[in-house]
């Protein structure tokens, strides 16, 4: 009979019961693990580097990066955010850097330090750990009068558990959903987020491995009753967007897919998206400089002129793309094609047919439904002394550090809401 168990030896789930054991080292903890290596995600994350954290200090920044959990993070994020990650860590003689993007790393560059600082932390509070122990079924025995004990029963491959209290950190597991599921709770259907675009395009077939400053925007067409909807103003995303063999990537990508990763799914992955290659001029002044170019250059080929900043390939593709052959000359340029030529820098359209893993790393958006639970402690509202924490919610973020942050809030907040309950 325990005072608290974690299902699930991820972030989440160690975080949580670390946080338990220092809040009040006279309880009884354990962590239940379903396979034979803890920490998994932690292990391959951020490349092998563990990206725990983003320089974003202010909750109502930091909030701005969660596709799903915006709203629900806030207040969460006033009591442990970014701060307290690099405290908790520093601490414990885990010294972090912050790169030029904000992305937030153990100097050693090697997610084994997070792994080790965690072990050693659940050693020295005995905090008892059970792996290749899955949780099949979940017993509320409570059933609405005050306190009894046990008050859950935790049915597992290895025989029943007992707990006072239950944390269940179990990542995006279809299965345990199913479990939680059983329990009354609401799981919103999970699908991927974090993924690239598949585009076959000449504009862009033999260039990869380029990358500038864009502005992408979805076009996505559905349809309501017998009526086809176009929508897309609504996910448009900027930042880095690098050319890859399959199609596009980088941050601007990686950005949408998180946004929409919902309507995406609904439309296959079959959708189209506008590229404005220069974001910070209007098609306006776009022309007007064009037409500044075909001045002061008029003797200059158009195809080798450096313009704008782009990579050098790319344009000679745009330009080519605008209907321009390589000889055309800037004064022989007509207006008509220089209206073209702006047209095509400022939205060039892509088919998108399919997406691909970014570097293996991806999330879930779904999970238990976020107005079951009780921000201020992470708390069931259908089942007290039930809580979660970390992705098994609906809470997904974007790359950066954020989904971490995620499941280091949410674990303290309910170690310190279960710690809390013992204290009269
Ligand atoms: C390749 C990759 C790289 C990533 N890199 C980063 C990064 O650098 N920065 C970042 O912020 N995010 C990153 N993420 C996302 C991040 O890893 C997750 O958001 C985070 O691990 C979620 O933590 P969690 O504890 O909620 O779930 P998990 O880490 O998935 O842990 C859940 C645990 O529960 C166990 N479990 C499930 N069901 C049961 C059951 N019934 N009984 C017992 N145990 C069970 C699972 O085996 C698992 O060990 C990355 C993701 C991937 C896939």
């Amino acid at each position: 009979m325990y005072d608290v168990i974690v299902v699930g030896g991820g972030a989440a789930g160690y975080f949580c019961a670390i946080n338990i054991g220092e809040f009040n080292p006279s309880l009884k903890i354990a962590i239940l693990e379903k396979s034979s290596k803890t920490l998994a995600k932690v292990k391959v994350s951020g490349g092998g580097r563990c990206n725990v954290a983003h320089a974003a200090y202010e909750p109502s920044l930091l909030v701005k990066h969660y596709p799903r959990g915006k709203k629900e993070l806030l207040g969460p994020f006033y009591n442990f955010s970014t701060n307290n990650t690099i405290d908790f860590f520093e601490r414990r003689n885990v010294s972090l850097k912050t790169e030029d993007d904000g992305r937030i790393f153990p100097v050693s560059n090697s997610s084994q330090t997070i792994i080790d600082c965690f072990e050693k932390e659940v050693k020295s509070k005995g905090i008892l750990l059970f792996k290749e122990t899955t949780v099949v079924e979940i017993v509320n025995n409570y059933k609405g009068e005050d306190k009894i004990d046990p008050g859950w029963t935790l049915e597992t491959n290895k025989g029943d558990f007992y707990c006072s209290n239950l944390v269940v950190c179990t990542g995006s597991s279809p299965k345990t959903w199913k479990t939680i599921e059983s329990l009354g709770h609401t799981i919103v259907p999970p699908v991927p987020s974090l993924f690239t675009f598949n585009i076959k395009d000449k504009l862009i077939e033999d260039i990869p491995g380029l990358s500038t400053i864009a502005e992408v925007k979805l076009q996505i067409n559905f349809f309501k009753g017998s009526r086809q909807k176009s929508r897309g103003n609504s996910f448009i995303s900027s930042g880095p967007l690098l050319i890859t063999h399959w199609g596009l990537s980088g941050p601007a990508i990686l950005k949408l897919s998180a946004w929409a990763a919902r309507e995406l799914n609904e439309c296959d992955y079959k959708f189209k998206i506008v590229v404005n290659w220069l974001p910070d001029l209007s098609i306006n002044e776009l022309y007007v400089s064009l037409n500044d170019l075909r001045t002061r250059e008029s003797k200059k080929t158009i195809y080798k002129t450096k313009a704008f900043g782009l990579p050098s390939r790319l344009w000679m593709k745009l330009v080519k793309s605008a209907g321009l052959s390589s000889e055309e000359k800037w004064a022989e340029i007509s207006k008509l094609k220089l209206e073209k030529l702006s047209k095509q820098l400022s939205a060039t359209e892509f088919s998108v047919n399919g997406k691909s893993t970014f570097k293996e790393e991806f999330v879930t958006a779904g999970g238990v439904e976020l107005k079951e639970v009780d921000f201020k402690n992470f708390e069931s509202k259908i089942h007290p002394s039930l809580y979660f924490a970390g992705e098994v919610l609906n809470i997904d973020a974007i790359t950066g550090g954020f989904n971490f942050q995620n499941a280091w809030t949410g674990g303290y907040i309910a170690a310190k809401a279960i710690a809390n309950t013992y204290l009269n």
